[in-house]
């Protein structure tokens, strides 16, 4: 079995609407959308966890529902730093009263995007400083969404695990091996998406940052329905969870070493980071 943890992947969100019953049977049975054409080996996948990061308060909720469906399932709340402008008093004291609840166990998808603009900055680092704190007063990873805005988020992240020992995941990193250096200084896993399988030599800084992060801080996520990994981009409809396996692949690639060894890694180091226990996966042997 390739034991795969799915650190990111949107599942409330409209394009599983029509067939999410489908996905979830297929991340229970380890089943790919797709087959890749002799690029997986014959080992069947076992989907070891699928983190749900909420991006508003609707979203977060519905997350924290979606966990219940299965022991695999965890949620996470926060609202993305897109939708902090439309985010009103009662939201934030809906994502408030999640955090501190046993309903999620991680705060995320939280952050700053300068790619798009629908925030203006200084908002979005005001959320981003309210997620922090409530992410520390729960003693609950942060999971980071950051876009365009490295030399925004390093200095805020710098401060806060001094100050406050906070801790969490960095999500769909796309960052240079000089950034992806300093964040596993501060303490961060680093969880790597579809973006790290592209073949585009654009994306090569984000093959050598893939190399340099140290095993014990690496995950992966799907970022679905987003994010779908080579070679299947623009093939399939939408990413979901088991895709995974595709970032795994070519993080061993990309590490000279096996799929097993990315996918067991992941597995544990995400395991660790959630504070989830290994006999409630007793039936998975890794
Ligand atoms: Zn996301």
């Amino acid at each position: 079995m390739i034991p795969i943890f799915d650190t990111h992947a949107h599942l409330d969100l409209e394009p599983f609407s029509p067939d999410r019953g489908a996905v979830i049977r297929r991340i229970e049975s380890g089943t790919l959308p797709i087959i890749p054409d002799g690029l997986i080996s014959q080992q069947p996948i076992e989907m070891t966890g699928v983190l749900l990061p909420g991006i508003d308060a609707v979203s977060s909720c519905r997350c924290a529902e979606l966990a219940k469906q299965s022991p695999i399932f965890h949620a996470a709340a926060a609202i993305h730093p897109n939708y902090v402008v439309n985010a009103t008093d009662d939201d934030w004291k809906t994502i408030t009263a999640l955090a501190h609840s046993d309903a999620v166990s991680a705060i995320g998808e939280t952050g700053l995007d300068q790619y798009w603009d629908y925030t203006p900055l200084e908002q979005q680092i005001d959320a981003l400083r309210q997620h922090i704190d409530l992410a520390v007063q729960t003693s609950k990873p942060i999971q980071i969404h950051c876009r365009d805005a490295w030399n925004e988020m390093l200095p805020i992240l710098r401060q806060a695990v001094k100050e406050k020992g906070l801790t969490g995941i960095i999500h769909a990193f796309s960052g240079e091996p000089e950034q992806a250096a300093e964040c596993v200084e501060l303490g961060f896993y680093l969880s790597f998406a579809g973006s790290v399988t592209y073949r585009n030599t654009k994306f090569s800084p984000l093959w050598e940052s893939a190399k340099i992060v140290p095993a014990d801080r690496l995950l992966i996520e799907t970022d679905s329905p987003y994010m779908t990994p080579h070679p299947f981009r623009g093939k399939l409809k939408r990413n979901e969870p088991t895709m995974a396996v595709m970032v795994a692949l070519r993080l061993a690639e990309l590490r000279e070493t096996t799929l097993e060894s990315i996918a067991k890694t992941t597995t544990q180091n995400a395991r660790q980071l959630l504070g989830i226990s290994k006999n409630t996966f007793s039936q998975i042997q890794i």
